[in-house]
């Protein structure tokens, strides 16, 4: 037997790094909720740590586990915390967490029912259960993928396959090289992943025919031209920087009317349709023809959990499908088929657990408690002089700016250095701005309160310190 096996059927046998990193984790967990939600200049200068030429040895394993604990820890961004308010990042829901510690172990390969039965198993569970709760047709099915930057890409080849089939014409055997044309329709706030995704499907971005959007930055109704069969219209339910949601109810019947192919980017917002007091957001989504929706941002599964749904079963299959004579095709679900990818790791087992362990009354309380605390993030900064909000929050984005770009600018600098709490920034309507988003199911009303405070306390730093 090879060195190198021998030592590794013991390091299976004695479990010790296995017990090492579950300790580890438990501490880390224990300390996440009041530590520095940013790593200090001390952790990330001791990432130099990491910096040396590839080993020739075999180490020692239990080495291993206890330094990248040492030194990778401290330098983690602490967002399964009350405290990260940065891009969209969603905490991790308990169960959802011991889920993928088990599913770690199983390892599974999820490209075929014959590589791992309990993957294909709930994938075609959850698959019906999220019909149900976002409310899509029968016919709807789900792609589990990484992150919704690839189910938009799902959801995009498809539509590109049935419009073009619509002409008469077969994209995966014939390509775009003298295609008839479809036109692309997206609003000008449209998410940065849908318009990398439409160059990289082949239409260009310079054929995209941008709509005005409205102060919140939903999408103009009233400036959609007349759509038709040759027509891909790309909403968003969950603007990147407002929350706010297209009109669908407007938009979307008389787009279904005529055949045109209607994508919803639903990151994070999609959620909001299984919320009794926020479902009246997403009024008429069923209506469009496919969704891309994250599990790791509001549901708070853990990373990488994205999903696309489409109800149009062939165009989906035949815009991702592969064949080899070595495939062992079933009568059951063959996960590869409703995503671009062959093997993947088993990612369904965690989104299973986490909404199994919610339930419908779950999954309501905690978003409706991510708008909750967003609303009171808006009412707290309402009240101190130099803030102002410029979104009406109707889901877990506040939008806040300063006096002056550069005063937003250093407040968002000072809020990062203080590290009571994370927020990123952006551009909104021209305009630099410092945006929350409250995506975790750990945000107390006192981590709020709280992070106001930093705010507060950098405004003043800010504006104390120079004259403006
Ligand atoms: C985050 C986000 C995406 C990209 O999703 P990933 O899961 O990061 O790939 C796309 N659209 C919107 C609106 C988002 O918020």
């Amino acid at each position: 037997m090879a060195f190198i096996q021998e030592k590794m059927f013991a390091e299976m046998q004695e479990k010790t790094i296995f017990k090492k990193s579950l300790e580890f984790g438990s501490k880390y967990i224990d300390a996440s909720f009041d530590r520095n939600v940013y790593p200090t200049e001390e952790a990330i200068q001791n990432l130099d740590w990491f910096n040396e030429l590839m080993p020739t040895e075999t180490a020692n394993p239990v080495d291993v586990i206890e330094k990248l604990n040492q030194y990778g820890s401290p330098a983690t961004v602490s967002q399964i915390g009350g405290r990260y308010f940065g891009f969209v990042n969603g905490s991790v829901v308990p169960t959802g967490l011991a889920a993928k510690l088990l599913s770690t172990f199983w390892d599974q390969n999820t490209p075929m029912y014959v590589t791992s039965p309990i993957a294909a198993q709930l994938e075609n569970v959850v698959q019906e259960w999220l019909k149900s709760i976002f409310k899509l047709p029968l016919e709807t099915v789900a792609g589990f993928v990484s992150g919704s930057s690839t189910a938009n890409l799902c959801g995009l080849a498809a539509a590109r396959f049935r419009l073009l089939q619509n002409q008469g014409w077969d994209i995966n055997q014939k390509g775009f090289y003298h295609a008839p044309s479809i036109r692309v329709i997206a609003g000008k706030e449209a998410h940065s992943t849908v318009i990398k995704t439409i160059g990289l499907l082949g239409f260009g971005n310079d054929n995209i025919q941008f709509i005005d959007t409205d102060e919140q930055g939903r999408i103009r109704a009233d400036l959609i031209p007349e759509l038709d069969n040759k027509t891909l219209l790309i909403l968003a339910a969950g603007n990147v920087n407002s929350g706010s949601f297209d009109n669908f109810s407007a938009i979307c019947h008389k787009a279904k009317a005529v055949n045109a192919w209607v994508h919803i980017d639903g990151a994070f917002g999609l959620w909001a349709s299984a919320v009794k007091k926020l479902k009246y957001l997403t009024t008429g989504i069923e209506y469009a023809n496919s969704w891309a929706v994250d599990g790791h941002k509001t549901l708070n599964t853990p990373y990488d959990s994205g999903i696309i749904l489409c109800s149009d079963k062939e165009a989906l299959m035949s815009s991702l499908h592969m064949s080899g004579g070595y495939l062992v095709l079933s009568d059951d679900r063959d996960g590869m088929f409703y995503t671009p990818e062959m093997s993947r790791r088993a990612r369904i087992i965690e989104l299973w657990a986490t909404l199994k362990y919610l339930g419908t009354s779950g999954i309501d309380q905690l978003v409706l408690g991510l708008h909750q605390r967003a609303k009171q993030f808006e009412a707290e900064l309402s009240n101190i002089q130099g803030f102002t909000i410029l979104n009406d929050v109707a889901f877990n984005q506040v939008v806040v700016s300063c006096a002056t770009d550069e005063i937003t600018t250093q407040v968002i600098q000072e809020i990062q250095r203080e590290r009571v709490c994370w927020v990123g920034g952006s551009t909104w309507k021209s305009k630099k701005v410092i945006r929350i988003s409250v995506c975790s199911w750990a945000t107390t009303e006192q981590d709020v309160t709280l992070s106001v405070k930093s705010f507060k306390s950098a405004l003043d730093k800010v504006t104390g310190k120079k004259d403006f």
